[in-house]
């Protein structure tokens, strides 16, 4: 049983161009240099981050503690805008999820995951995705543009914010999401300077206040970006692998042509050593008879020593969508996939599927997407090549 809530309709239009700064696009530093340029005192900067990302306070008239000359001038020339929900849907396992409008015709998704010991919030980073992985629901779309920072910001605000109300918190420090994870919509390192934007406000004491342990990125492999993340916001990395070979790589990745999998493991190694834990997170979507044999769990074992990159695996059962013309693996050739890697001794996890009544299981997160890429042309040749692979896979079924 699920709930929707429509909100309102996408809007169509180009997106109007607001005359005032909206507040939710700058990190600390952007918002000193702010208030430097209208002649306020850095530490103004400060205050104003704990009511906007703490309090989560959109109207200056409630920041009581601004001297009323400043809250004038935040009147006259500043706002706190986030992206506005189309649809809010609620699962009967207390997911949610919502779709936002970031503006001609497009939309982009959050999910929070509430369990026991954690609330995650996984938010998207692009309108689209122009990767274009095979099985990925987002990168059959096409790809539009790169959010900015406030739209990406804005998906932990608004949820945030709603998520409290929804539960009648008024304490500013007891928060409900506790984790944030860059995995819908959209490759993060490809929007990399409002990401690590983004990032440094959720880690920001005044702002969030997250620990880098509690906030992944998730990349399919672009290794010079992963550096230079490593260099300015290094959290908790996720790698897309999805195969052990480059063979195979190439096919379900086209990133892999470019970086295929030895630059792959040499960047993970160099991020280890300023990542808030000793271990990389490869995720591995199983697909029926196409990775989810155990010769490929072997291969895995072998990549993963032979490059020496100390890790865990989180295993994805593939959720088809329409045009994805790939298979569900089985149950039974998951859980012997799983026990082969943990057997090896590597911690293997399989992804619980959460929110399955409202779509938002993993490979599921999508959005709308206004194509710039003519991505959805080339659609067609995918699909040409999903089915070459099936068939050429059909015989390995069964090992
Ligand atoms: S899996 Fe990630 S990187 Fe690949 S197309 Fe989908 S959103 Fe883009």
């Amino acid at each position: 049983m699920s709930d929707e809530t429509p909100v309102k309709q996408p809007s169509g239009d180009i997106r109007e161009e607001s005359p005032k700064v909206n507040l939710l696009d700058f990190d600390a530093d952007g918002l000193k240099a702010w208030c430097a340029e209208i002649g306020e005192k850095p530490f103004r900067a400060r205050q104003l981050t704990r009511w906007i990302h703490r309090h989560l306070a959109d109207n200056f008239e409630d920041m009581t503690d601004l001297a009323k000359t400043f809250r004038a001038k935040l009147i006259r020339m500043a706002e706190v805008r986030s992206p506005q929900p189309i649809h809010e849907k609620k699962s009967a396992d207390g997911t949610r999820k919502w779709l936002f409008d970031v503006g001609s015709g497009n939309a982009v998704e959050s999910v929070f995951i509430p369990e026991d010991d954690r609330g995650t919030l996984c938010i998207s980073s692009q309108a689209g995705c122009a990767m274009g992985c095979l099985f990925c629901s987002t990168g059959k779309q096409g790809f539009n543009r790169n959010l900015t920072t406030s739209e990406i910001v804005g998906q932990l605000w608004w949820a945030e914010r709603e998520l409290r109300r929804d539960r009648g918190i008024t304490d500013p420090n007891d928060r409900v999401i506790s984790n944030v994870v860059l995995m819908g919509m959209g490759e993060p390192l490809q929007n990399l300077e409002n990401v690590i934007r983004a990032l440094k406000i959720f880690l920001d004491d005044d702002g969030y206040g997250l620990s880098r342990r509690r906030v992944t990125v998730s990349t399919s492999g672009l290794v010079r970006q992963m550096d230079k993340l490593a260099e300015a916001a290094p959290v908790a990395l996720a790698v897309s692998l999805h195969a052990a070979t480059d063979e195979l790589r190439d096919k379900l990745m086209p990133v892999n042509r470019k970086h295929p999998l030895a630059d792959l493991m040499a960047a993970c190694r160099r991020y280890l050593r300023v990542a808030p834990r000793d271990f990389i997170t490869f995720e591995y979507v199983m697909l029926g008879g196409i990775n989810d044999s155990l010769r490929e769990a072997d291969e895995l074992v072998k990549l993963v020593r032979r490059e020496e990159v100390p890790c865990k695996f989180n295993l994805i059962p593939f959720n088809p969508f329409p045009q994805s013309d790939l298979e569900k693996p089985d149950r039974e050739r998951v859980l012997a996939f799983c026990r082969r890697l943990n057997e090896a001794g590597y911690v293997t996890t399989i992804r619980k599927t959460r929110g399955d009544d409202i779509d938002a299981a993993c490979g599921q997160l999508a959005g709308e997407v206004r194509d710039r890429t003519r991505r959805a042309e080339r659609l067609i040749q995918q699909k040409a090549e999903a089915a070459v692979i099936l068939q050429k896979s059909g015989a390995k079924r069964g090992n």
